[in-house]
Parts: C-alpha cells; sequence; structure tokens
C-alpha cells in the first residue's frame, strides 16, 4: 500500500480480513491459536513458520495496529506494548546493558525520570540529562559508553522543541541511537525517523486514543532494532498490548489526521485568546510567532499540536481559582482527548520535584496547562474565563 498517501494508510494500512470477509477490522479476543498438528505446532514455535500462536508473541488485531503505525511513522517494524512506558522500558531493555550510558533531555514525561533515574540506573546503566534544546549540552554530556539520546519534542509542559536533525546527527557522530517521544505530536505532525531518528516511542492512550478509553504503547523503528531486538523484549518480558486496545487504537488512528487538525485549530485560538488576555503573563504554544522556537516548530512540524500552557498573574492562588471556577474542562492529568483538559503542573504531575527542579524546567506557580480538545472553541474560553475574571 506504499503508493498510498497517509490519510488513506491511516485508514486501511495493516487490515488482513479473516475468512469471513468482514469489512471493519476484527476484534481477535484470543490468547492462544491452535495447530492442525504437532508438526504444524513445532514448526510455528521454531518460527520456521509465520503465525500467531500466543497473543503475548503476537495477535492479529494487534498486528494492524502494528503495521499500520508503522506505515504512518515511516519504520520498518512497530511493537505494540501495554502502556507508553511498557514502550520507553522495552527499548532500553533492547538496546542497552550494565556499562552504558545514556544522555535524555531533562524536561520528559516525569514517569520516564523516575523509570530512567531510580530503576534503570539500578542495573548499572548511568544517565545525564540535559537542557532539550541546547545541541552542545548534548555533545558535552557524550561519553565513550554513550549508547543512546532521549528527547521529547515538544516538551511538556513548556512546549520547548530540539532540531531532530541536528540532534540525529550529533547522536550518530558518537555512535548512539536517537529515540524519541512522539506522542505530543504523533505522526500526523512530526515523522522523527524521516529526520534522523532511529527510534520513535509512543503512548497511545493519548492522542492515538484520543477519547480517553485504553492503555497503550508502541515502539517503531527498523527490522532489526525494533522487529527483532526489542520484540525481544515483549515476547518475553510479557509487556505486550491487549487486543482489545489495539482494536480500539485501530479506529483511533483512523480519525488521528482529522482529530489533530482541530485539537491545532482549538489550540491556536486559544493561545492567541490568551496571550491578548491582561491576566496572563506568558504563553508557552510553538504556533505563536513569540515562541523563542516557532521558526523551528514551522520547519519540523506540519501543525503546532494540542498542548497550550500559560503562566497566570499572582501565581499559585490565581492558577487554582481558574482551575476552581471552571465549570466543563477537566481537571486531570491525561492529554489527547476530545475532551479538554487542565492540570496545575507545580502541584501535581511535577510536584515530586524539588522547587530547584522546577525552577530549572520553568514550572512556575502561577503555569496552567491544557491539552486542548474538540469542543466549541468559544466554550473552552467561556470557561476559563471564570475564573480569570474579578
Ligand atoms: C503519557 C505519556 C507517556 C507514558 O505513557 P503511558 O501510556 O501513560 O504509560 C510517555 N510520554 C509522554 C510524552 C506521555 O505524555
Amino acid at each position: 500500500m506504499s503508493d498510498f498517501n497517509f490519510d488513506t494508510l491511516a485508514i486501511r494500512a495493516g487490515n488482513d480480513p479473516s475468512s469471513f470477509q468482514e469489512h471493519s477490522e476484527a476484534l481477535f479476543l484470543t490468547s492462544s491459536f491452535t495447530f492442525k498438528s504437532a508438526e504444524e505446532a513445532a514448526a510455528r514455535f521454531a518460527g520456521d513458520e509465520k503465525a500467531h500462536f500466543y497473543s503475548r508473541v503476537s495477535n492479529p488485531t494487534v498486528a494492524c495496529f502494528q503495521d499500520r503505525l508503522a506505515v504512518l511513522e515511516g519504520g520498518g517494524a512497530c511493537v505494540a506494548t501495554a502502556t507508553g512506558m511498557a514502550a520507553i522500558l522495552a527499548v532500553m531493555l533492547g538496546v542497552l546493558k550494565a556499562g552504558d550510558h545514556v544522555v535524555s533531555s531533562r524536561s520528559i514525561f516525569g514517569t520516564s525520570t523516575h523509570l530512567f533515574s531510580n530503576y534503570l540506573t539500578k542495573f548499572g546503566v548511568d544517565f545525564d540529562f540535559v537542557e532539550l534544546s541546547d545541541l552542545d549540552a548534548w555533545k558535552q554530556a557524550v561519553k565513550p559508553n554513550t549508547r543512546l539520546f532521549f528527547a521529547e519534542t515538544p516538551s511538556n509542559p513548556t512546549t520547548e522543541l530540539v532540531d531532530i536533525k541536528a540532534l540525529s546527527e550529533i547522536a550518530h557522530q558518537s555512535d548512539a541511537l536517537l529515540v524519541i517521544d512522539n506522542v505530543f505530536c504523533t505522526p500526523v505532525l512530526q515523522k522523527p525517523l524521516q529526520l534522523g531518528a532511529d527510534i520513535v516511542v509512543h503512548s497511545a492512550t493519548k492522542y492515538i486514543d484520543g477519547q480517553g478509553r485504553c492503555m497503550g504503547g508502541a515502539v517503531v523503528g527498523n527490522n532489526k532494532l525494533v522487529g527483532e531486538d526489542i520484540f525481544g523484549v515483549l515476547r518475553n518480558g510479557g509487556m505486550s498490548m491487549s487486543p482489545f486496545n489495539a482494536w480500539v487504537f485501530n479506529k483511533g488512528l483512523e480519525t488521528l489526521s482529522l482529530r489533530m487538525q482541530r485539537h491545532c485549530q482549538n489550540a491556536m485560538e486559544l493561545a492567541c485568546w490568551l496571550d491578548k488576555h491582561p491576566k496572563i503573563e506568558k504563553v508557552y504554544y510553538p504556533g505563536l510567532a513569540s515562541h523563542p522556537q516557532h521558526e523551528l516548530a514551522k520547519r519540523q512540524q506540519s501543525d503546532f499540536g494540542g498542548m497550550v500552557s500559560f503562566v497566570v498573574k499572582g501565581g499559585k492562588d490565581a492558577a487554582w481559582k481558574i482551575v476552581n471556577s471552571l465549570k466543563m474542562l477537566s481537571i486531570t492529568a491525561n492529554l489527547g482527548d476530545t475532551k479538554t483538559t487542565i492540570t496545575h503542573p507545580a502541584t501535581t504531575t511535577h510536584g515530586r520535584l524539588s522547587q530547584e527542579q522546577r525552577d530549572a524546567a520553568d514550572i512556575s506557580d502561577g503555569l496552567l496547562r491544557i491539552s486542548v480538545g474538540l469542543e466549541d472553541i468559544r466554550d473552552i474560553k467561556h470557561d476559563l474565563s471564570h475564573g480569570l475574571e474579578g
């Protein structure tokens, strides 16, 4: 199907109807598959015959999701995982060994920081955290045993970017692999593999589902790295995706492009409105000309995404007042949903950090993060205005 365009592939790639010729992708809710003979069982276990035999290893509904996402990201292989964190863990287990060193952006999903600093270090892997957009800092952090670079762009919650192409060149000069967490953009807005990254990780829980129902994740890259090494971690480690969840994500991918367009459109309008509001000190959105990396965002992404953060004048009290005056927006840390969600990072997602760490990451007490949903933008603005008045 490779001669089709993105929106067609998002709907049709990976579909492999059964003998019933069902039109909509079927849900194969089965843990195992039977064999016609002892010979067939032996051949399938040995890998001589490619077929599904146990859903920890492979399943037709999950395979549809993997093939579809691989095509959309432009990768040779994709493996689906139980959650986004399982995808990141699978990459680390598949690529690294004791004695290896990783350079990671400091501005990554909070749980990724905990996984790296508190768990992977127990197995003899060393981490250094650097400022995401500071390419010299990445260069200087490289050691002879550096094996991997890890970054998320745009970052959460302050929408900082890194030039993926430039970062991939630095990684490759040092014989390290570049892993990009592409959750915020999805392949609709950004294709890290085409820009030089070696591996893309996803939390399908976010925009790929898009309606806040299922947990899932994915790793995309080439056949050797992802199709063999990281697949092996899943086959043996067992953090595979549930077929039910894969079925939901298959449907999610079909509308992803359409949804991302509206997320971006609503986010742009909200960012412009907040930017002009007298009670707002600062707005973080790559689509604003005032964003320090607006030009890079225009070059690297096809649109600016659905995440908008802003600092309200008056610190924590003013920020909490906005949150507590809402009548519609959901107060929850999840993102990428049709429903608009709001969080106060300093006391929730980034509450476990020290004050110094928060200052370094620009997480001020007045900061609020919004995952702009698909409701009418007039209602989103109206709901926020309750706590911004008086
Ligand atoms: C949510 C998220 C993850 C982790 O995904 P889970 O599905 O919650 O395990 C990783 N990276 C980013 C950027 C996320 O937003």
